[in-house]
């Protein structure tokens, strides 16, 4: 089956289809459409209020959409309650639980969901190792680096084995020295994990280098979506030119 757009419906990652926000009389989302193929990583940008975290949210289900669809692999969850869509979301604040381990941390959601105990040990020992955990799992977060707290909270989404992982702006509270390192480490760990991911951010570089497809958010719509290069060589208008575009 073919979703008009042009990705076979079994490639399908992420899919919106006109979907509107409005808080009270406010339109944030006024009508955005998307495709984000299954493994890809989408990367949205855009000024501070322009609503990639709503946009963010309702893809989570944390948020009701005022009008649209929006599907999840070959899914409609539009309606569906967030623990049941398959997606994990990491926020920008950790979140972490201070008076828990590492290791009950990432194992928080498994113990929740009733997990035989020796699947939550293998799961949170594989997240542990993907994300260079493995000596730390009997820390509290106060004992850790930024980087290692930020670690955790991935390790949190990993061990949900979600179809789709969605990133609020997570490097953001991090030294610049180490938002370097951190984006290697998520390039590494969508190559790995070969998951969907949608990544919010309004840093251009962060963009520009994790992304396999950019949409530009403004003014409620999708500005412009595409390859990085693509955006950056041949922006369709000023706004997109002016945030990501070649300064010619
Ligand atoms: P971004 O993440 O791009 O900075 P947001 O999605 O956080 O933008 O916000 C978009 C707009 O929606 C902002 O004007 C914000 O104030 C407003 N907004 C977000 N959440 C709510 C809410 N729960 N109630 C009312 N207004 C909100
Ligand atoms: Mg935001």
């Amino acid at each position: 089956m073919n979703m008009g757009g042009g990705t076979a419906m079994e490639d399908m990652g992420v899919h919106l289809q006109g979907v509107q926000k409005s808080f009270g009389p406010m339109k944030v989302i006024r009508g955005v459409d998307m495709e984000i193929r299954r493994g890809e990583f989408a990367v949205f940008v855009g000024p501070s209020g322009c609503g990639k975290s709503t946009l963010l949210r309702m893809v989570a289900g944390l948020e009701d959409t005022t009008d649209g669809k929006i599907h999840i692999g070959e899914r409609e969850v539009t309606d569906e309650d967030p623990a049941d869509r398959g997606v994990a979301m990491v926020f920008q604040s950790y979140a972490l639980y201070p008076h828990l381990s590492v290791f009950e941390n990432m194992a928080f959601s498994l113990r929740l969901a009733k997990r035989p105990k020796a699947e939550v040990t293998k799961k949170v020992q594989e997240a542990a190792a993907i994300l260079q955990l493995t000596d730390h799992l009997e820390k509290k977060p106060s004992q850790l680096s930024g980087g290692q707290r930020q670690r955790v909270a991935i390790g949190r989404a990993i061990v949900r084995a979600p179809e789709v992982f969605l990133f609020d702006e997570p490097l953001s509270n991090l030294d610049a020295e180490l938002r370097v390192q951190m984006r290697l480490e998520l390039a590494r760990l969508h190559k790995a994990l070969g998951a969907t991911m949608i990544y919010v951010t309004h840093d251009q570089v962060e963009a520009m280098t994790l992304a396999d497809k950019i949409f530009v958010l403004q003014g409620g719509y999708v500005q412009q979506s595409g390859a990085p290069l693509d955006l950056y060589d041949d922006p369709s208008n000023r706004f997109v030119a002016g945030f990501i575009g070649s300064p010619s």
